[in-house]
């Protein structure tokens, strides 16, 4: 079993219950276990244009499924939750499952880039997933410490309702 820590969003659709359904839909999973839920926070999107805010957390999993398989797991759980692909991205979405980390793997395949490229320079990322897990080493060395305290709380804050 690998451990796994994965970036849940919404900001469509009742984006708190989108993500509560979610953690739901994950435990109920015969593939994965649910080890822990990061408590919630609001953030201002970053996509195009004007959009809702996001609520985001991060999931720590353990799995032995292969990281291509989770992907396809995740967009199926995406999917039955609305989720919407165009063209375009960062689009309002109703849910978006990013695996952030697969054990201490690297993977960089045309579809599949673990860590997540952009999970260090996004506070919505950080901060829900040093909740969970303060003592967590990246696979090139970085304490999730050092990117946490050094991250901005900018277009951030903390929500009270966290994941039963
Ligand atoms: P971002 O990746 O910047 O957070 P996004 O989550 O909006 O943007 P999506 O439209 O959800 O992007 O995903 C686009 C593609 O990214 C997916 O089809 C998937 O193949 C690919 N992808 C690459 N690495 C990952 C990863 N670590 N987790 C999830 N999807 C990934
Ligand atoms: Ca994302
Ligand atoms: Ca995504």
């Amino acid at each position: 079993m690998i451990d796994v820590y994965l970036g849940l969003g919404s900001n469509l659709a009742s984006p708190l219950q989108q993500l509560l359904r979610c953690v739901d839909v994950l435990r109920a999973e015969q593939d994965l276990q649910v080890v822990a839920i990061s408590p919630f926070y609001g953030s201002t999107a970053i996509g195009p244009g004007a959009q809702p805010d996001y609520v985001n957390g991060a999931a720590h999993i353990r799995t032995a499924l292969s990281p291509t398989d989770l992907l396809q797991l995740l967009q199926r759980v995406e999917q039955s939750q609305g989720r919407e692909r165009g063209p375009e991205r960062w689009l309002p979405r109703t849910l978006d499952l990013d695996i952030l980390l697969y054990g201490n793997q690297v993977i960089d395949q045309p579809h599949l880039h673990i860590p997540h490229p952009r999970m260090c320079e996004r506070n919505f990322v950080l901060l829900p997933l040093f909740d969970l897990a303060p003592d967590l080493v990246l696979p090139d060395g970085t304490a999730l410490r050092t990117l946490a305290e050094r991250c901005s709380h900018d277009g951030l804050w903390r929500l009270n309702t966290a994941a039963q």
